[in-house]
């Protein structure tokens, strides 16, 4: 295989990185060579995927930082700067779709609305934003939001969601635009992942057969099926990609 995915002397920051999609996409960028800070808000998650990263002959350093807390994003920034010399890549991951978020618009407090953008879009903001120096200097610069086919079309009884992902790929759009042609920025649109995210969806015998019904590929995704995508979004096969948003979802989105 030729070296256009060849990760190898970047350095890639995942956030949410200790677990589902995160810990998935942090495993696969390792694999291709990157250095792997995956971060968390807690430690024990992101240790063991950095852990296992080194097992593999990678290197990793596991970084505990809340999206939403700016201290704690500069000061883990700063750390991976530290120990690996710069951030080439930033995987904006974390993400949450919380039980008092679900509902009728009128059904959900602006608490629980902030909430939801804080940490999807404004923690995804925050940490790109204090990467800013390092992905400006890097020869491969490269930011991958996470996003949802939520950020595509509208769903019912998850506005806060919807809209946190409208906004991260409005993000995505706008900042590549900014940053080219030094940083691409691109969006992933994962479809229904097998995931803690969706034990609720998993567990509910009709919610998860009209996912399925729904899903030209009649199944929930893996969450390693997202890392591969990403994968190409970091490396030089993706060169002439930015401000785009691929779609992973089993073809949810074509009908
Ligand atoms: P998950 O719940 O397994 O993982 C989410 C990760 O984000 C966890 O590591 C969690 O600790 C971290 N996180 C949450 N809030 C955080 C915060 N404030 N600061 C730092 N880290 C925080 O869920 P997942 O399914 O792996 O989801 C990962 C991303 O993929 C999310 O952005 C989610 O919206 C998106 N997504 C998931 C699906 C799916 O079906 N599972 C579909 C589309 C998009």
């Amino acid at each position: 295989m030729s070296d256009l995915f060849d990760l190898s002397g970047r350095v890639a920051l995942v956030t949410g990185g200790g677990r589902g999609i995160g810990r998935a996409i942090a495993v696969e960028l390792a694999n291709a060579g990157a250095a792997v800070v995956p971060s968390a808000r807690s430690t024990d998650e992101i240790e063991a995927v950095a852990d296992e990263i080194e097992a593999n002959g990678g290197d990793a350093l596991a970084v505990s930082a809340d999206v939403t807390d700016p201290d704690a994003v500069t000061s883990a920034i700063d750390r991976a700067e530290a120990e690996f010399g710069n951030v080439d890549v930033v995987v904006n991951n974390a993400g949450f779709n919380p039980a008092d978020a679900l509902g009728r618009p009128e059904d959900v407090s602006t608490e629980s609305f902030d909430r939801v953008l804080d940490v999807n879009l404004n923690g995804a903001y925050e940490v790109t934003t204090a990467a800013a120096d390092s992905l400006l200097e890097s020869d491969g610069g490269s930011v991958i939001n996470v996003a949802s086919v939520g950020g595509l079309v509208g769903l019912p009884r998850q506005h806060p969601y919807v809209a946190s992902k409208h906004g991260l790929v409005g993000l995505t759009k706008s900042m590549s635009m900014d940053w080219a042609p030094d940083v691409r920025v691109n969006a992933i649109a994962p479809g229904y992942v097998a995931t803690e995210l969706t034990t609720g969806l998993q567990e509910n015998e009709e919610l998860r057969q009209s996912i399925i019904d729904r899903t030209p590929l009649e199944r929930f995704a893996e969450p390693e099926e997202i890392a591969g995508p990403a994968v190409f979004l970091a490396s030089d096969a993706a060169s002439y990609v930015t401000g785009s948003v691929l779609a992973v979802d089993g073809g949810w989105t074509s009908r």
